[in-house]
């Protein structure tokens, strides 16, 4: 046995709220052998387990009554390469954006404008990350996930993974699904994607005009260092709320009543409405309760000043959900995975 299972372990410094909580159990999984060990483990002692990757998309309530697993796989190759494209497969535990500086310094294109997102490899197609106009699933080439219910491994393709706006399948069949791979298909010509304003203004402001995947790159770094709270020194899990997906009459409603309305148009004839100009426009940000808090600079990112519970954090929530429902009739939906 190698997979080491420790005792009553602090989840703080695994999530990146920063929120004190302890497992009942915790280990962490270097290959697929500590995986299968941490569930024959979990099943021998009747105790659930609940997998993690940086804890960047976690909301942790309570005491975790179960076997914690943390990803921490490594290990990055090409699986496949035409001279044109690549496809790329890294393991779960990979750091997310160590993982995107990787395929940059290659020269493959498709990864730039997910730079500095926090967490891991296995857990991106969870909600499809995304940002800046891209998401996984526009490079998505496949994954390798173990079926809890039964043992064996499964390929998944794009179509079975039900990628939509932050959301997946993995996201819905909670528990049965552990990533232990992703693959993504990258090309090695620049296909930019610079339809967000602040990024062709960052661009701009450098005097750049035939821009690299490198410079897409460090232009979104920047801009997310100025705009985002950093974990390690703000507890947040990022935007706490999605991005609410609006009727068109709903959407000119509100236009009327507030012209400076952040609403974007959908394929499908919805309109997405920005959360951060709702919470914005109704007063919170800055607003701080105790030690959780709203951030000063972007509204939609809900943060702990030390000694927040997941408790806190999540009444706040609610205060902002019901204000929000009261005054736009828009439900906001919680973003990331509480426990
Ligand atoms: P965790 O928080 O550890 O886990 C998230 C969920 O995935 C949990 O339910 C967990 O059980 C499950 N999970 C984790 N690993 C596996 C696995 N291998 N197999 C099965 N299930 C697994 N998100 C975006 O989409 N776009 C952004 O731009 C963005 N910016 C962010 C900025 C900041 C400052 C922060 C703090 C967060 C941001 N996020 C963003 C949210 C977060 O970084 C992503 O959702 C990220 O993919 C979470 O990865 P993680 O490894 O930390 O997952
Ligand atoms: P922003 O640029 O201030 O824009 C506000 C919102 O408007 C964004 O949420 C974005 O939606 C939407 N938007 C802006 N330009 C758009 C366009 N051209 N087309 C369609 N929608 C547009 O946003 P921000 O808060 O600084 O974040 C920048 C990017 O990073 C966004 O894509 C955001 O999703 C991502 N991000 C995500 C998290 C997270 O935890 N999920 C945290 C930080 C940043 P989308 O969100 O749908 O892109």
């Amino acid at each position: 046995m190698t997979l080491q299972v420790l005792s009553q372990v602090s989840l703080k410094p695994f999530n990146s709220f920063g929120i004190d909580v302890r497992a009942q159990l915790f280990a962490e999984a270097h290959s697929d052998d500590d995986v299968r060990e941490a569930l024959a483990y979990s099943a021998a002692h009747a105790l659930p387990l609940l997998v993690i990757g940086g804890g960047s998309n976690l909301l942790l309530t309570q005491d975790i009554p179960a076997l914690v697993l943390r990803m921490a796989t490594q290990g990055i190759r090409v699986v496949h390469d035409d001279g044109t494209q690549v496809v790329v497969e890294a393991q779960a535990g990979e750091a997310w954006h160590p993982f995107v500086l990787w395929t940059l310094e290659q020269g493959f294109c498709g990864l730039e404008n997910l730079s500095l997102i926090p967490g891991t490899v296995g857990a991106a197609p969870m909600q499809n990350i995304g940002a800046y106009g891209v998401e996984i699933k526009d490079v998505f080439a496949g994954l390798t996930a173990l079926d809890r219910h039964t043992g064996e491994l499964r390929e998944f393709s794009l179509e079975e993974c039900n990628f939509g706006y932050r959301d997946s399948l993995f996201k819905h069949e909670t528990g049965r699904w552990l990533i232990l791979r992703v693959r993504f298909t990258l090309s090695r010509t620049s296909h930019l994607k610079l339809d967000y304003g602040p990024v062709q203004q960052r661009l701009a402001g450098q005097g750049i005009t035939e821009a690299t995947p490198r410079d897409v790159s460090r232009a979104i770094c920047s801009i997310r260092r100025e705009k985002l709270p950093d974990p390690a020194e703000l507890g947040n899990a990022g935007s706490f709320f999605k991005n609410p997906l609006v009727s068109q009459v709903l959407a000119a409603e509100l236009q009327a009543l507030y012209p400076d309305l952040v609403a974007y148009p959908q394929p499908d004839g919805q309109m997405k409405l920005a959360a951060g100009w709702l919470i914005d426009k109704a007063g919170w940000k800055g607003f701080r309760d105790g030690d959780a808090g709203v951030h000063k600079l972007q509204a939609l990112v809900l943060v702990n000043y030390g000694g927040a519970t997941g408790h806190d954090i999540a009444n706040l929530a609610q205060r902002i959900q019901r204000d929000i429902a009261e005054r736009f009739k828009v439900d906001l939906e919680m973003e990331p995975n509480q426990y």
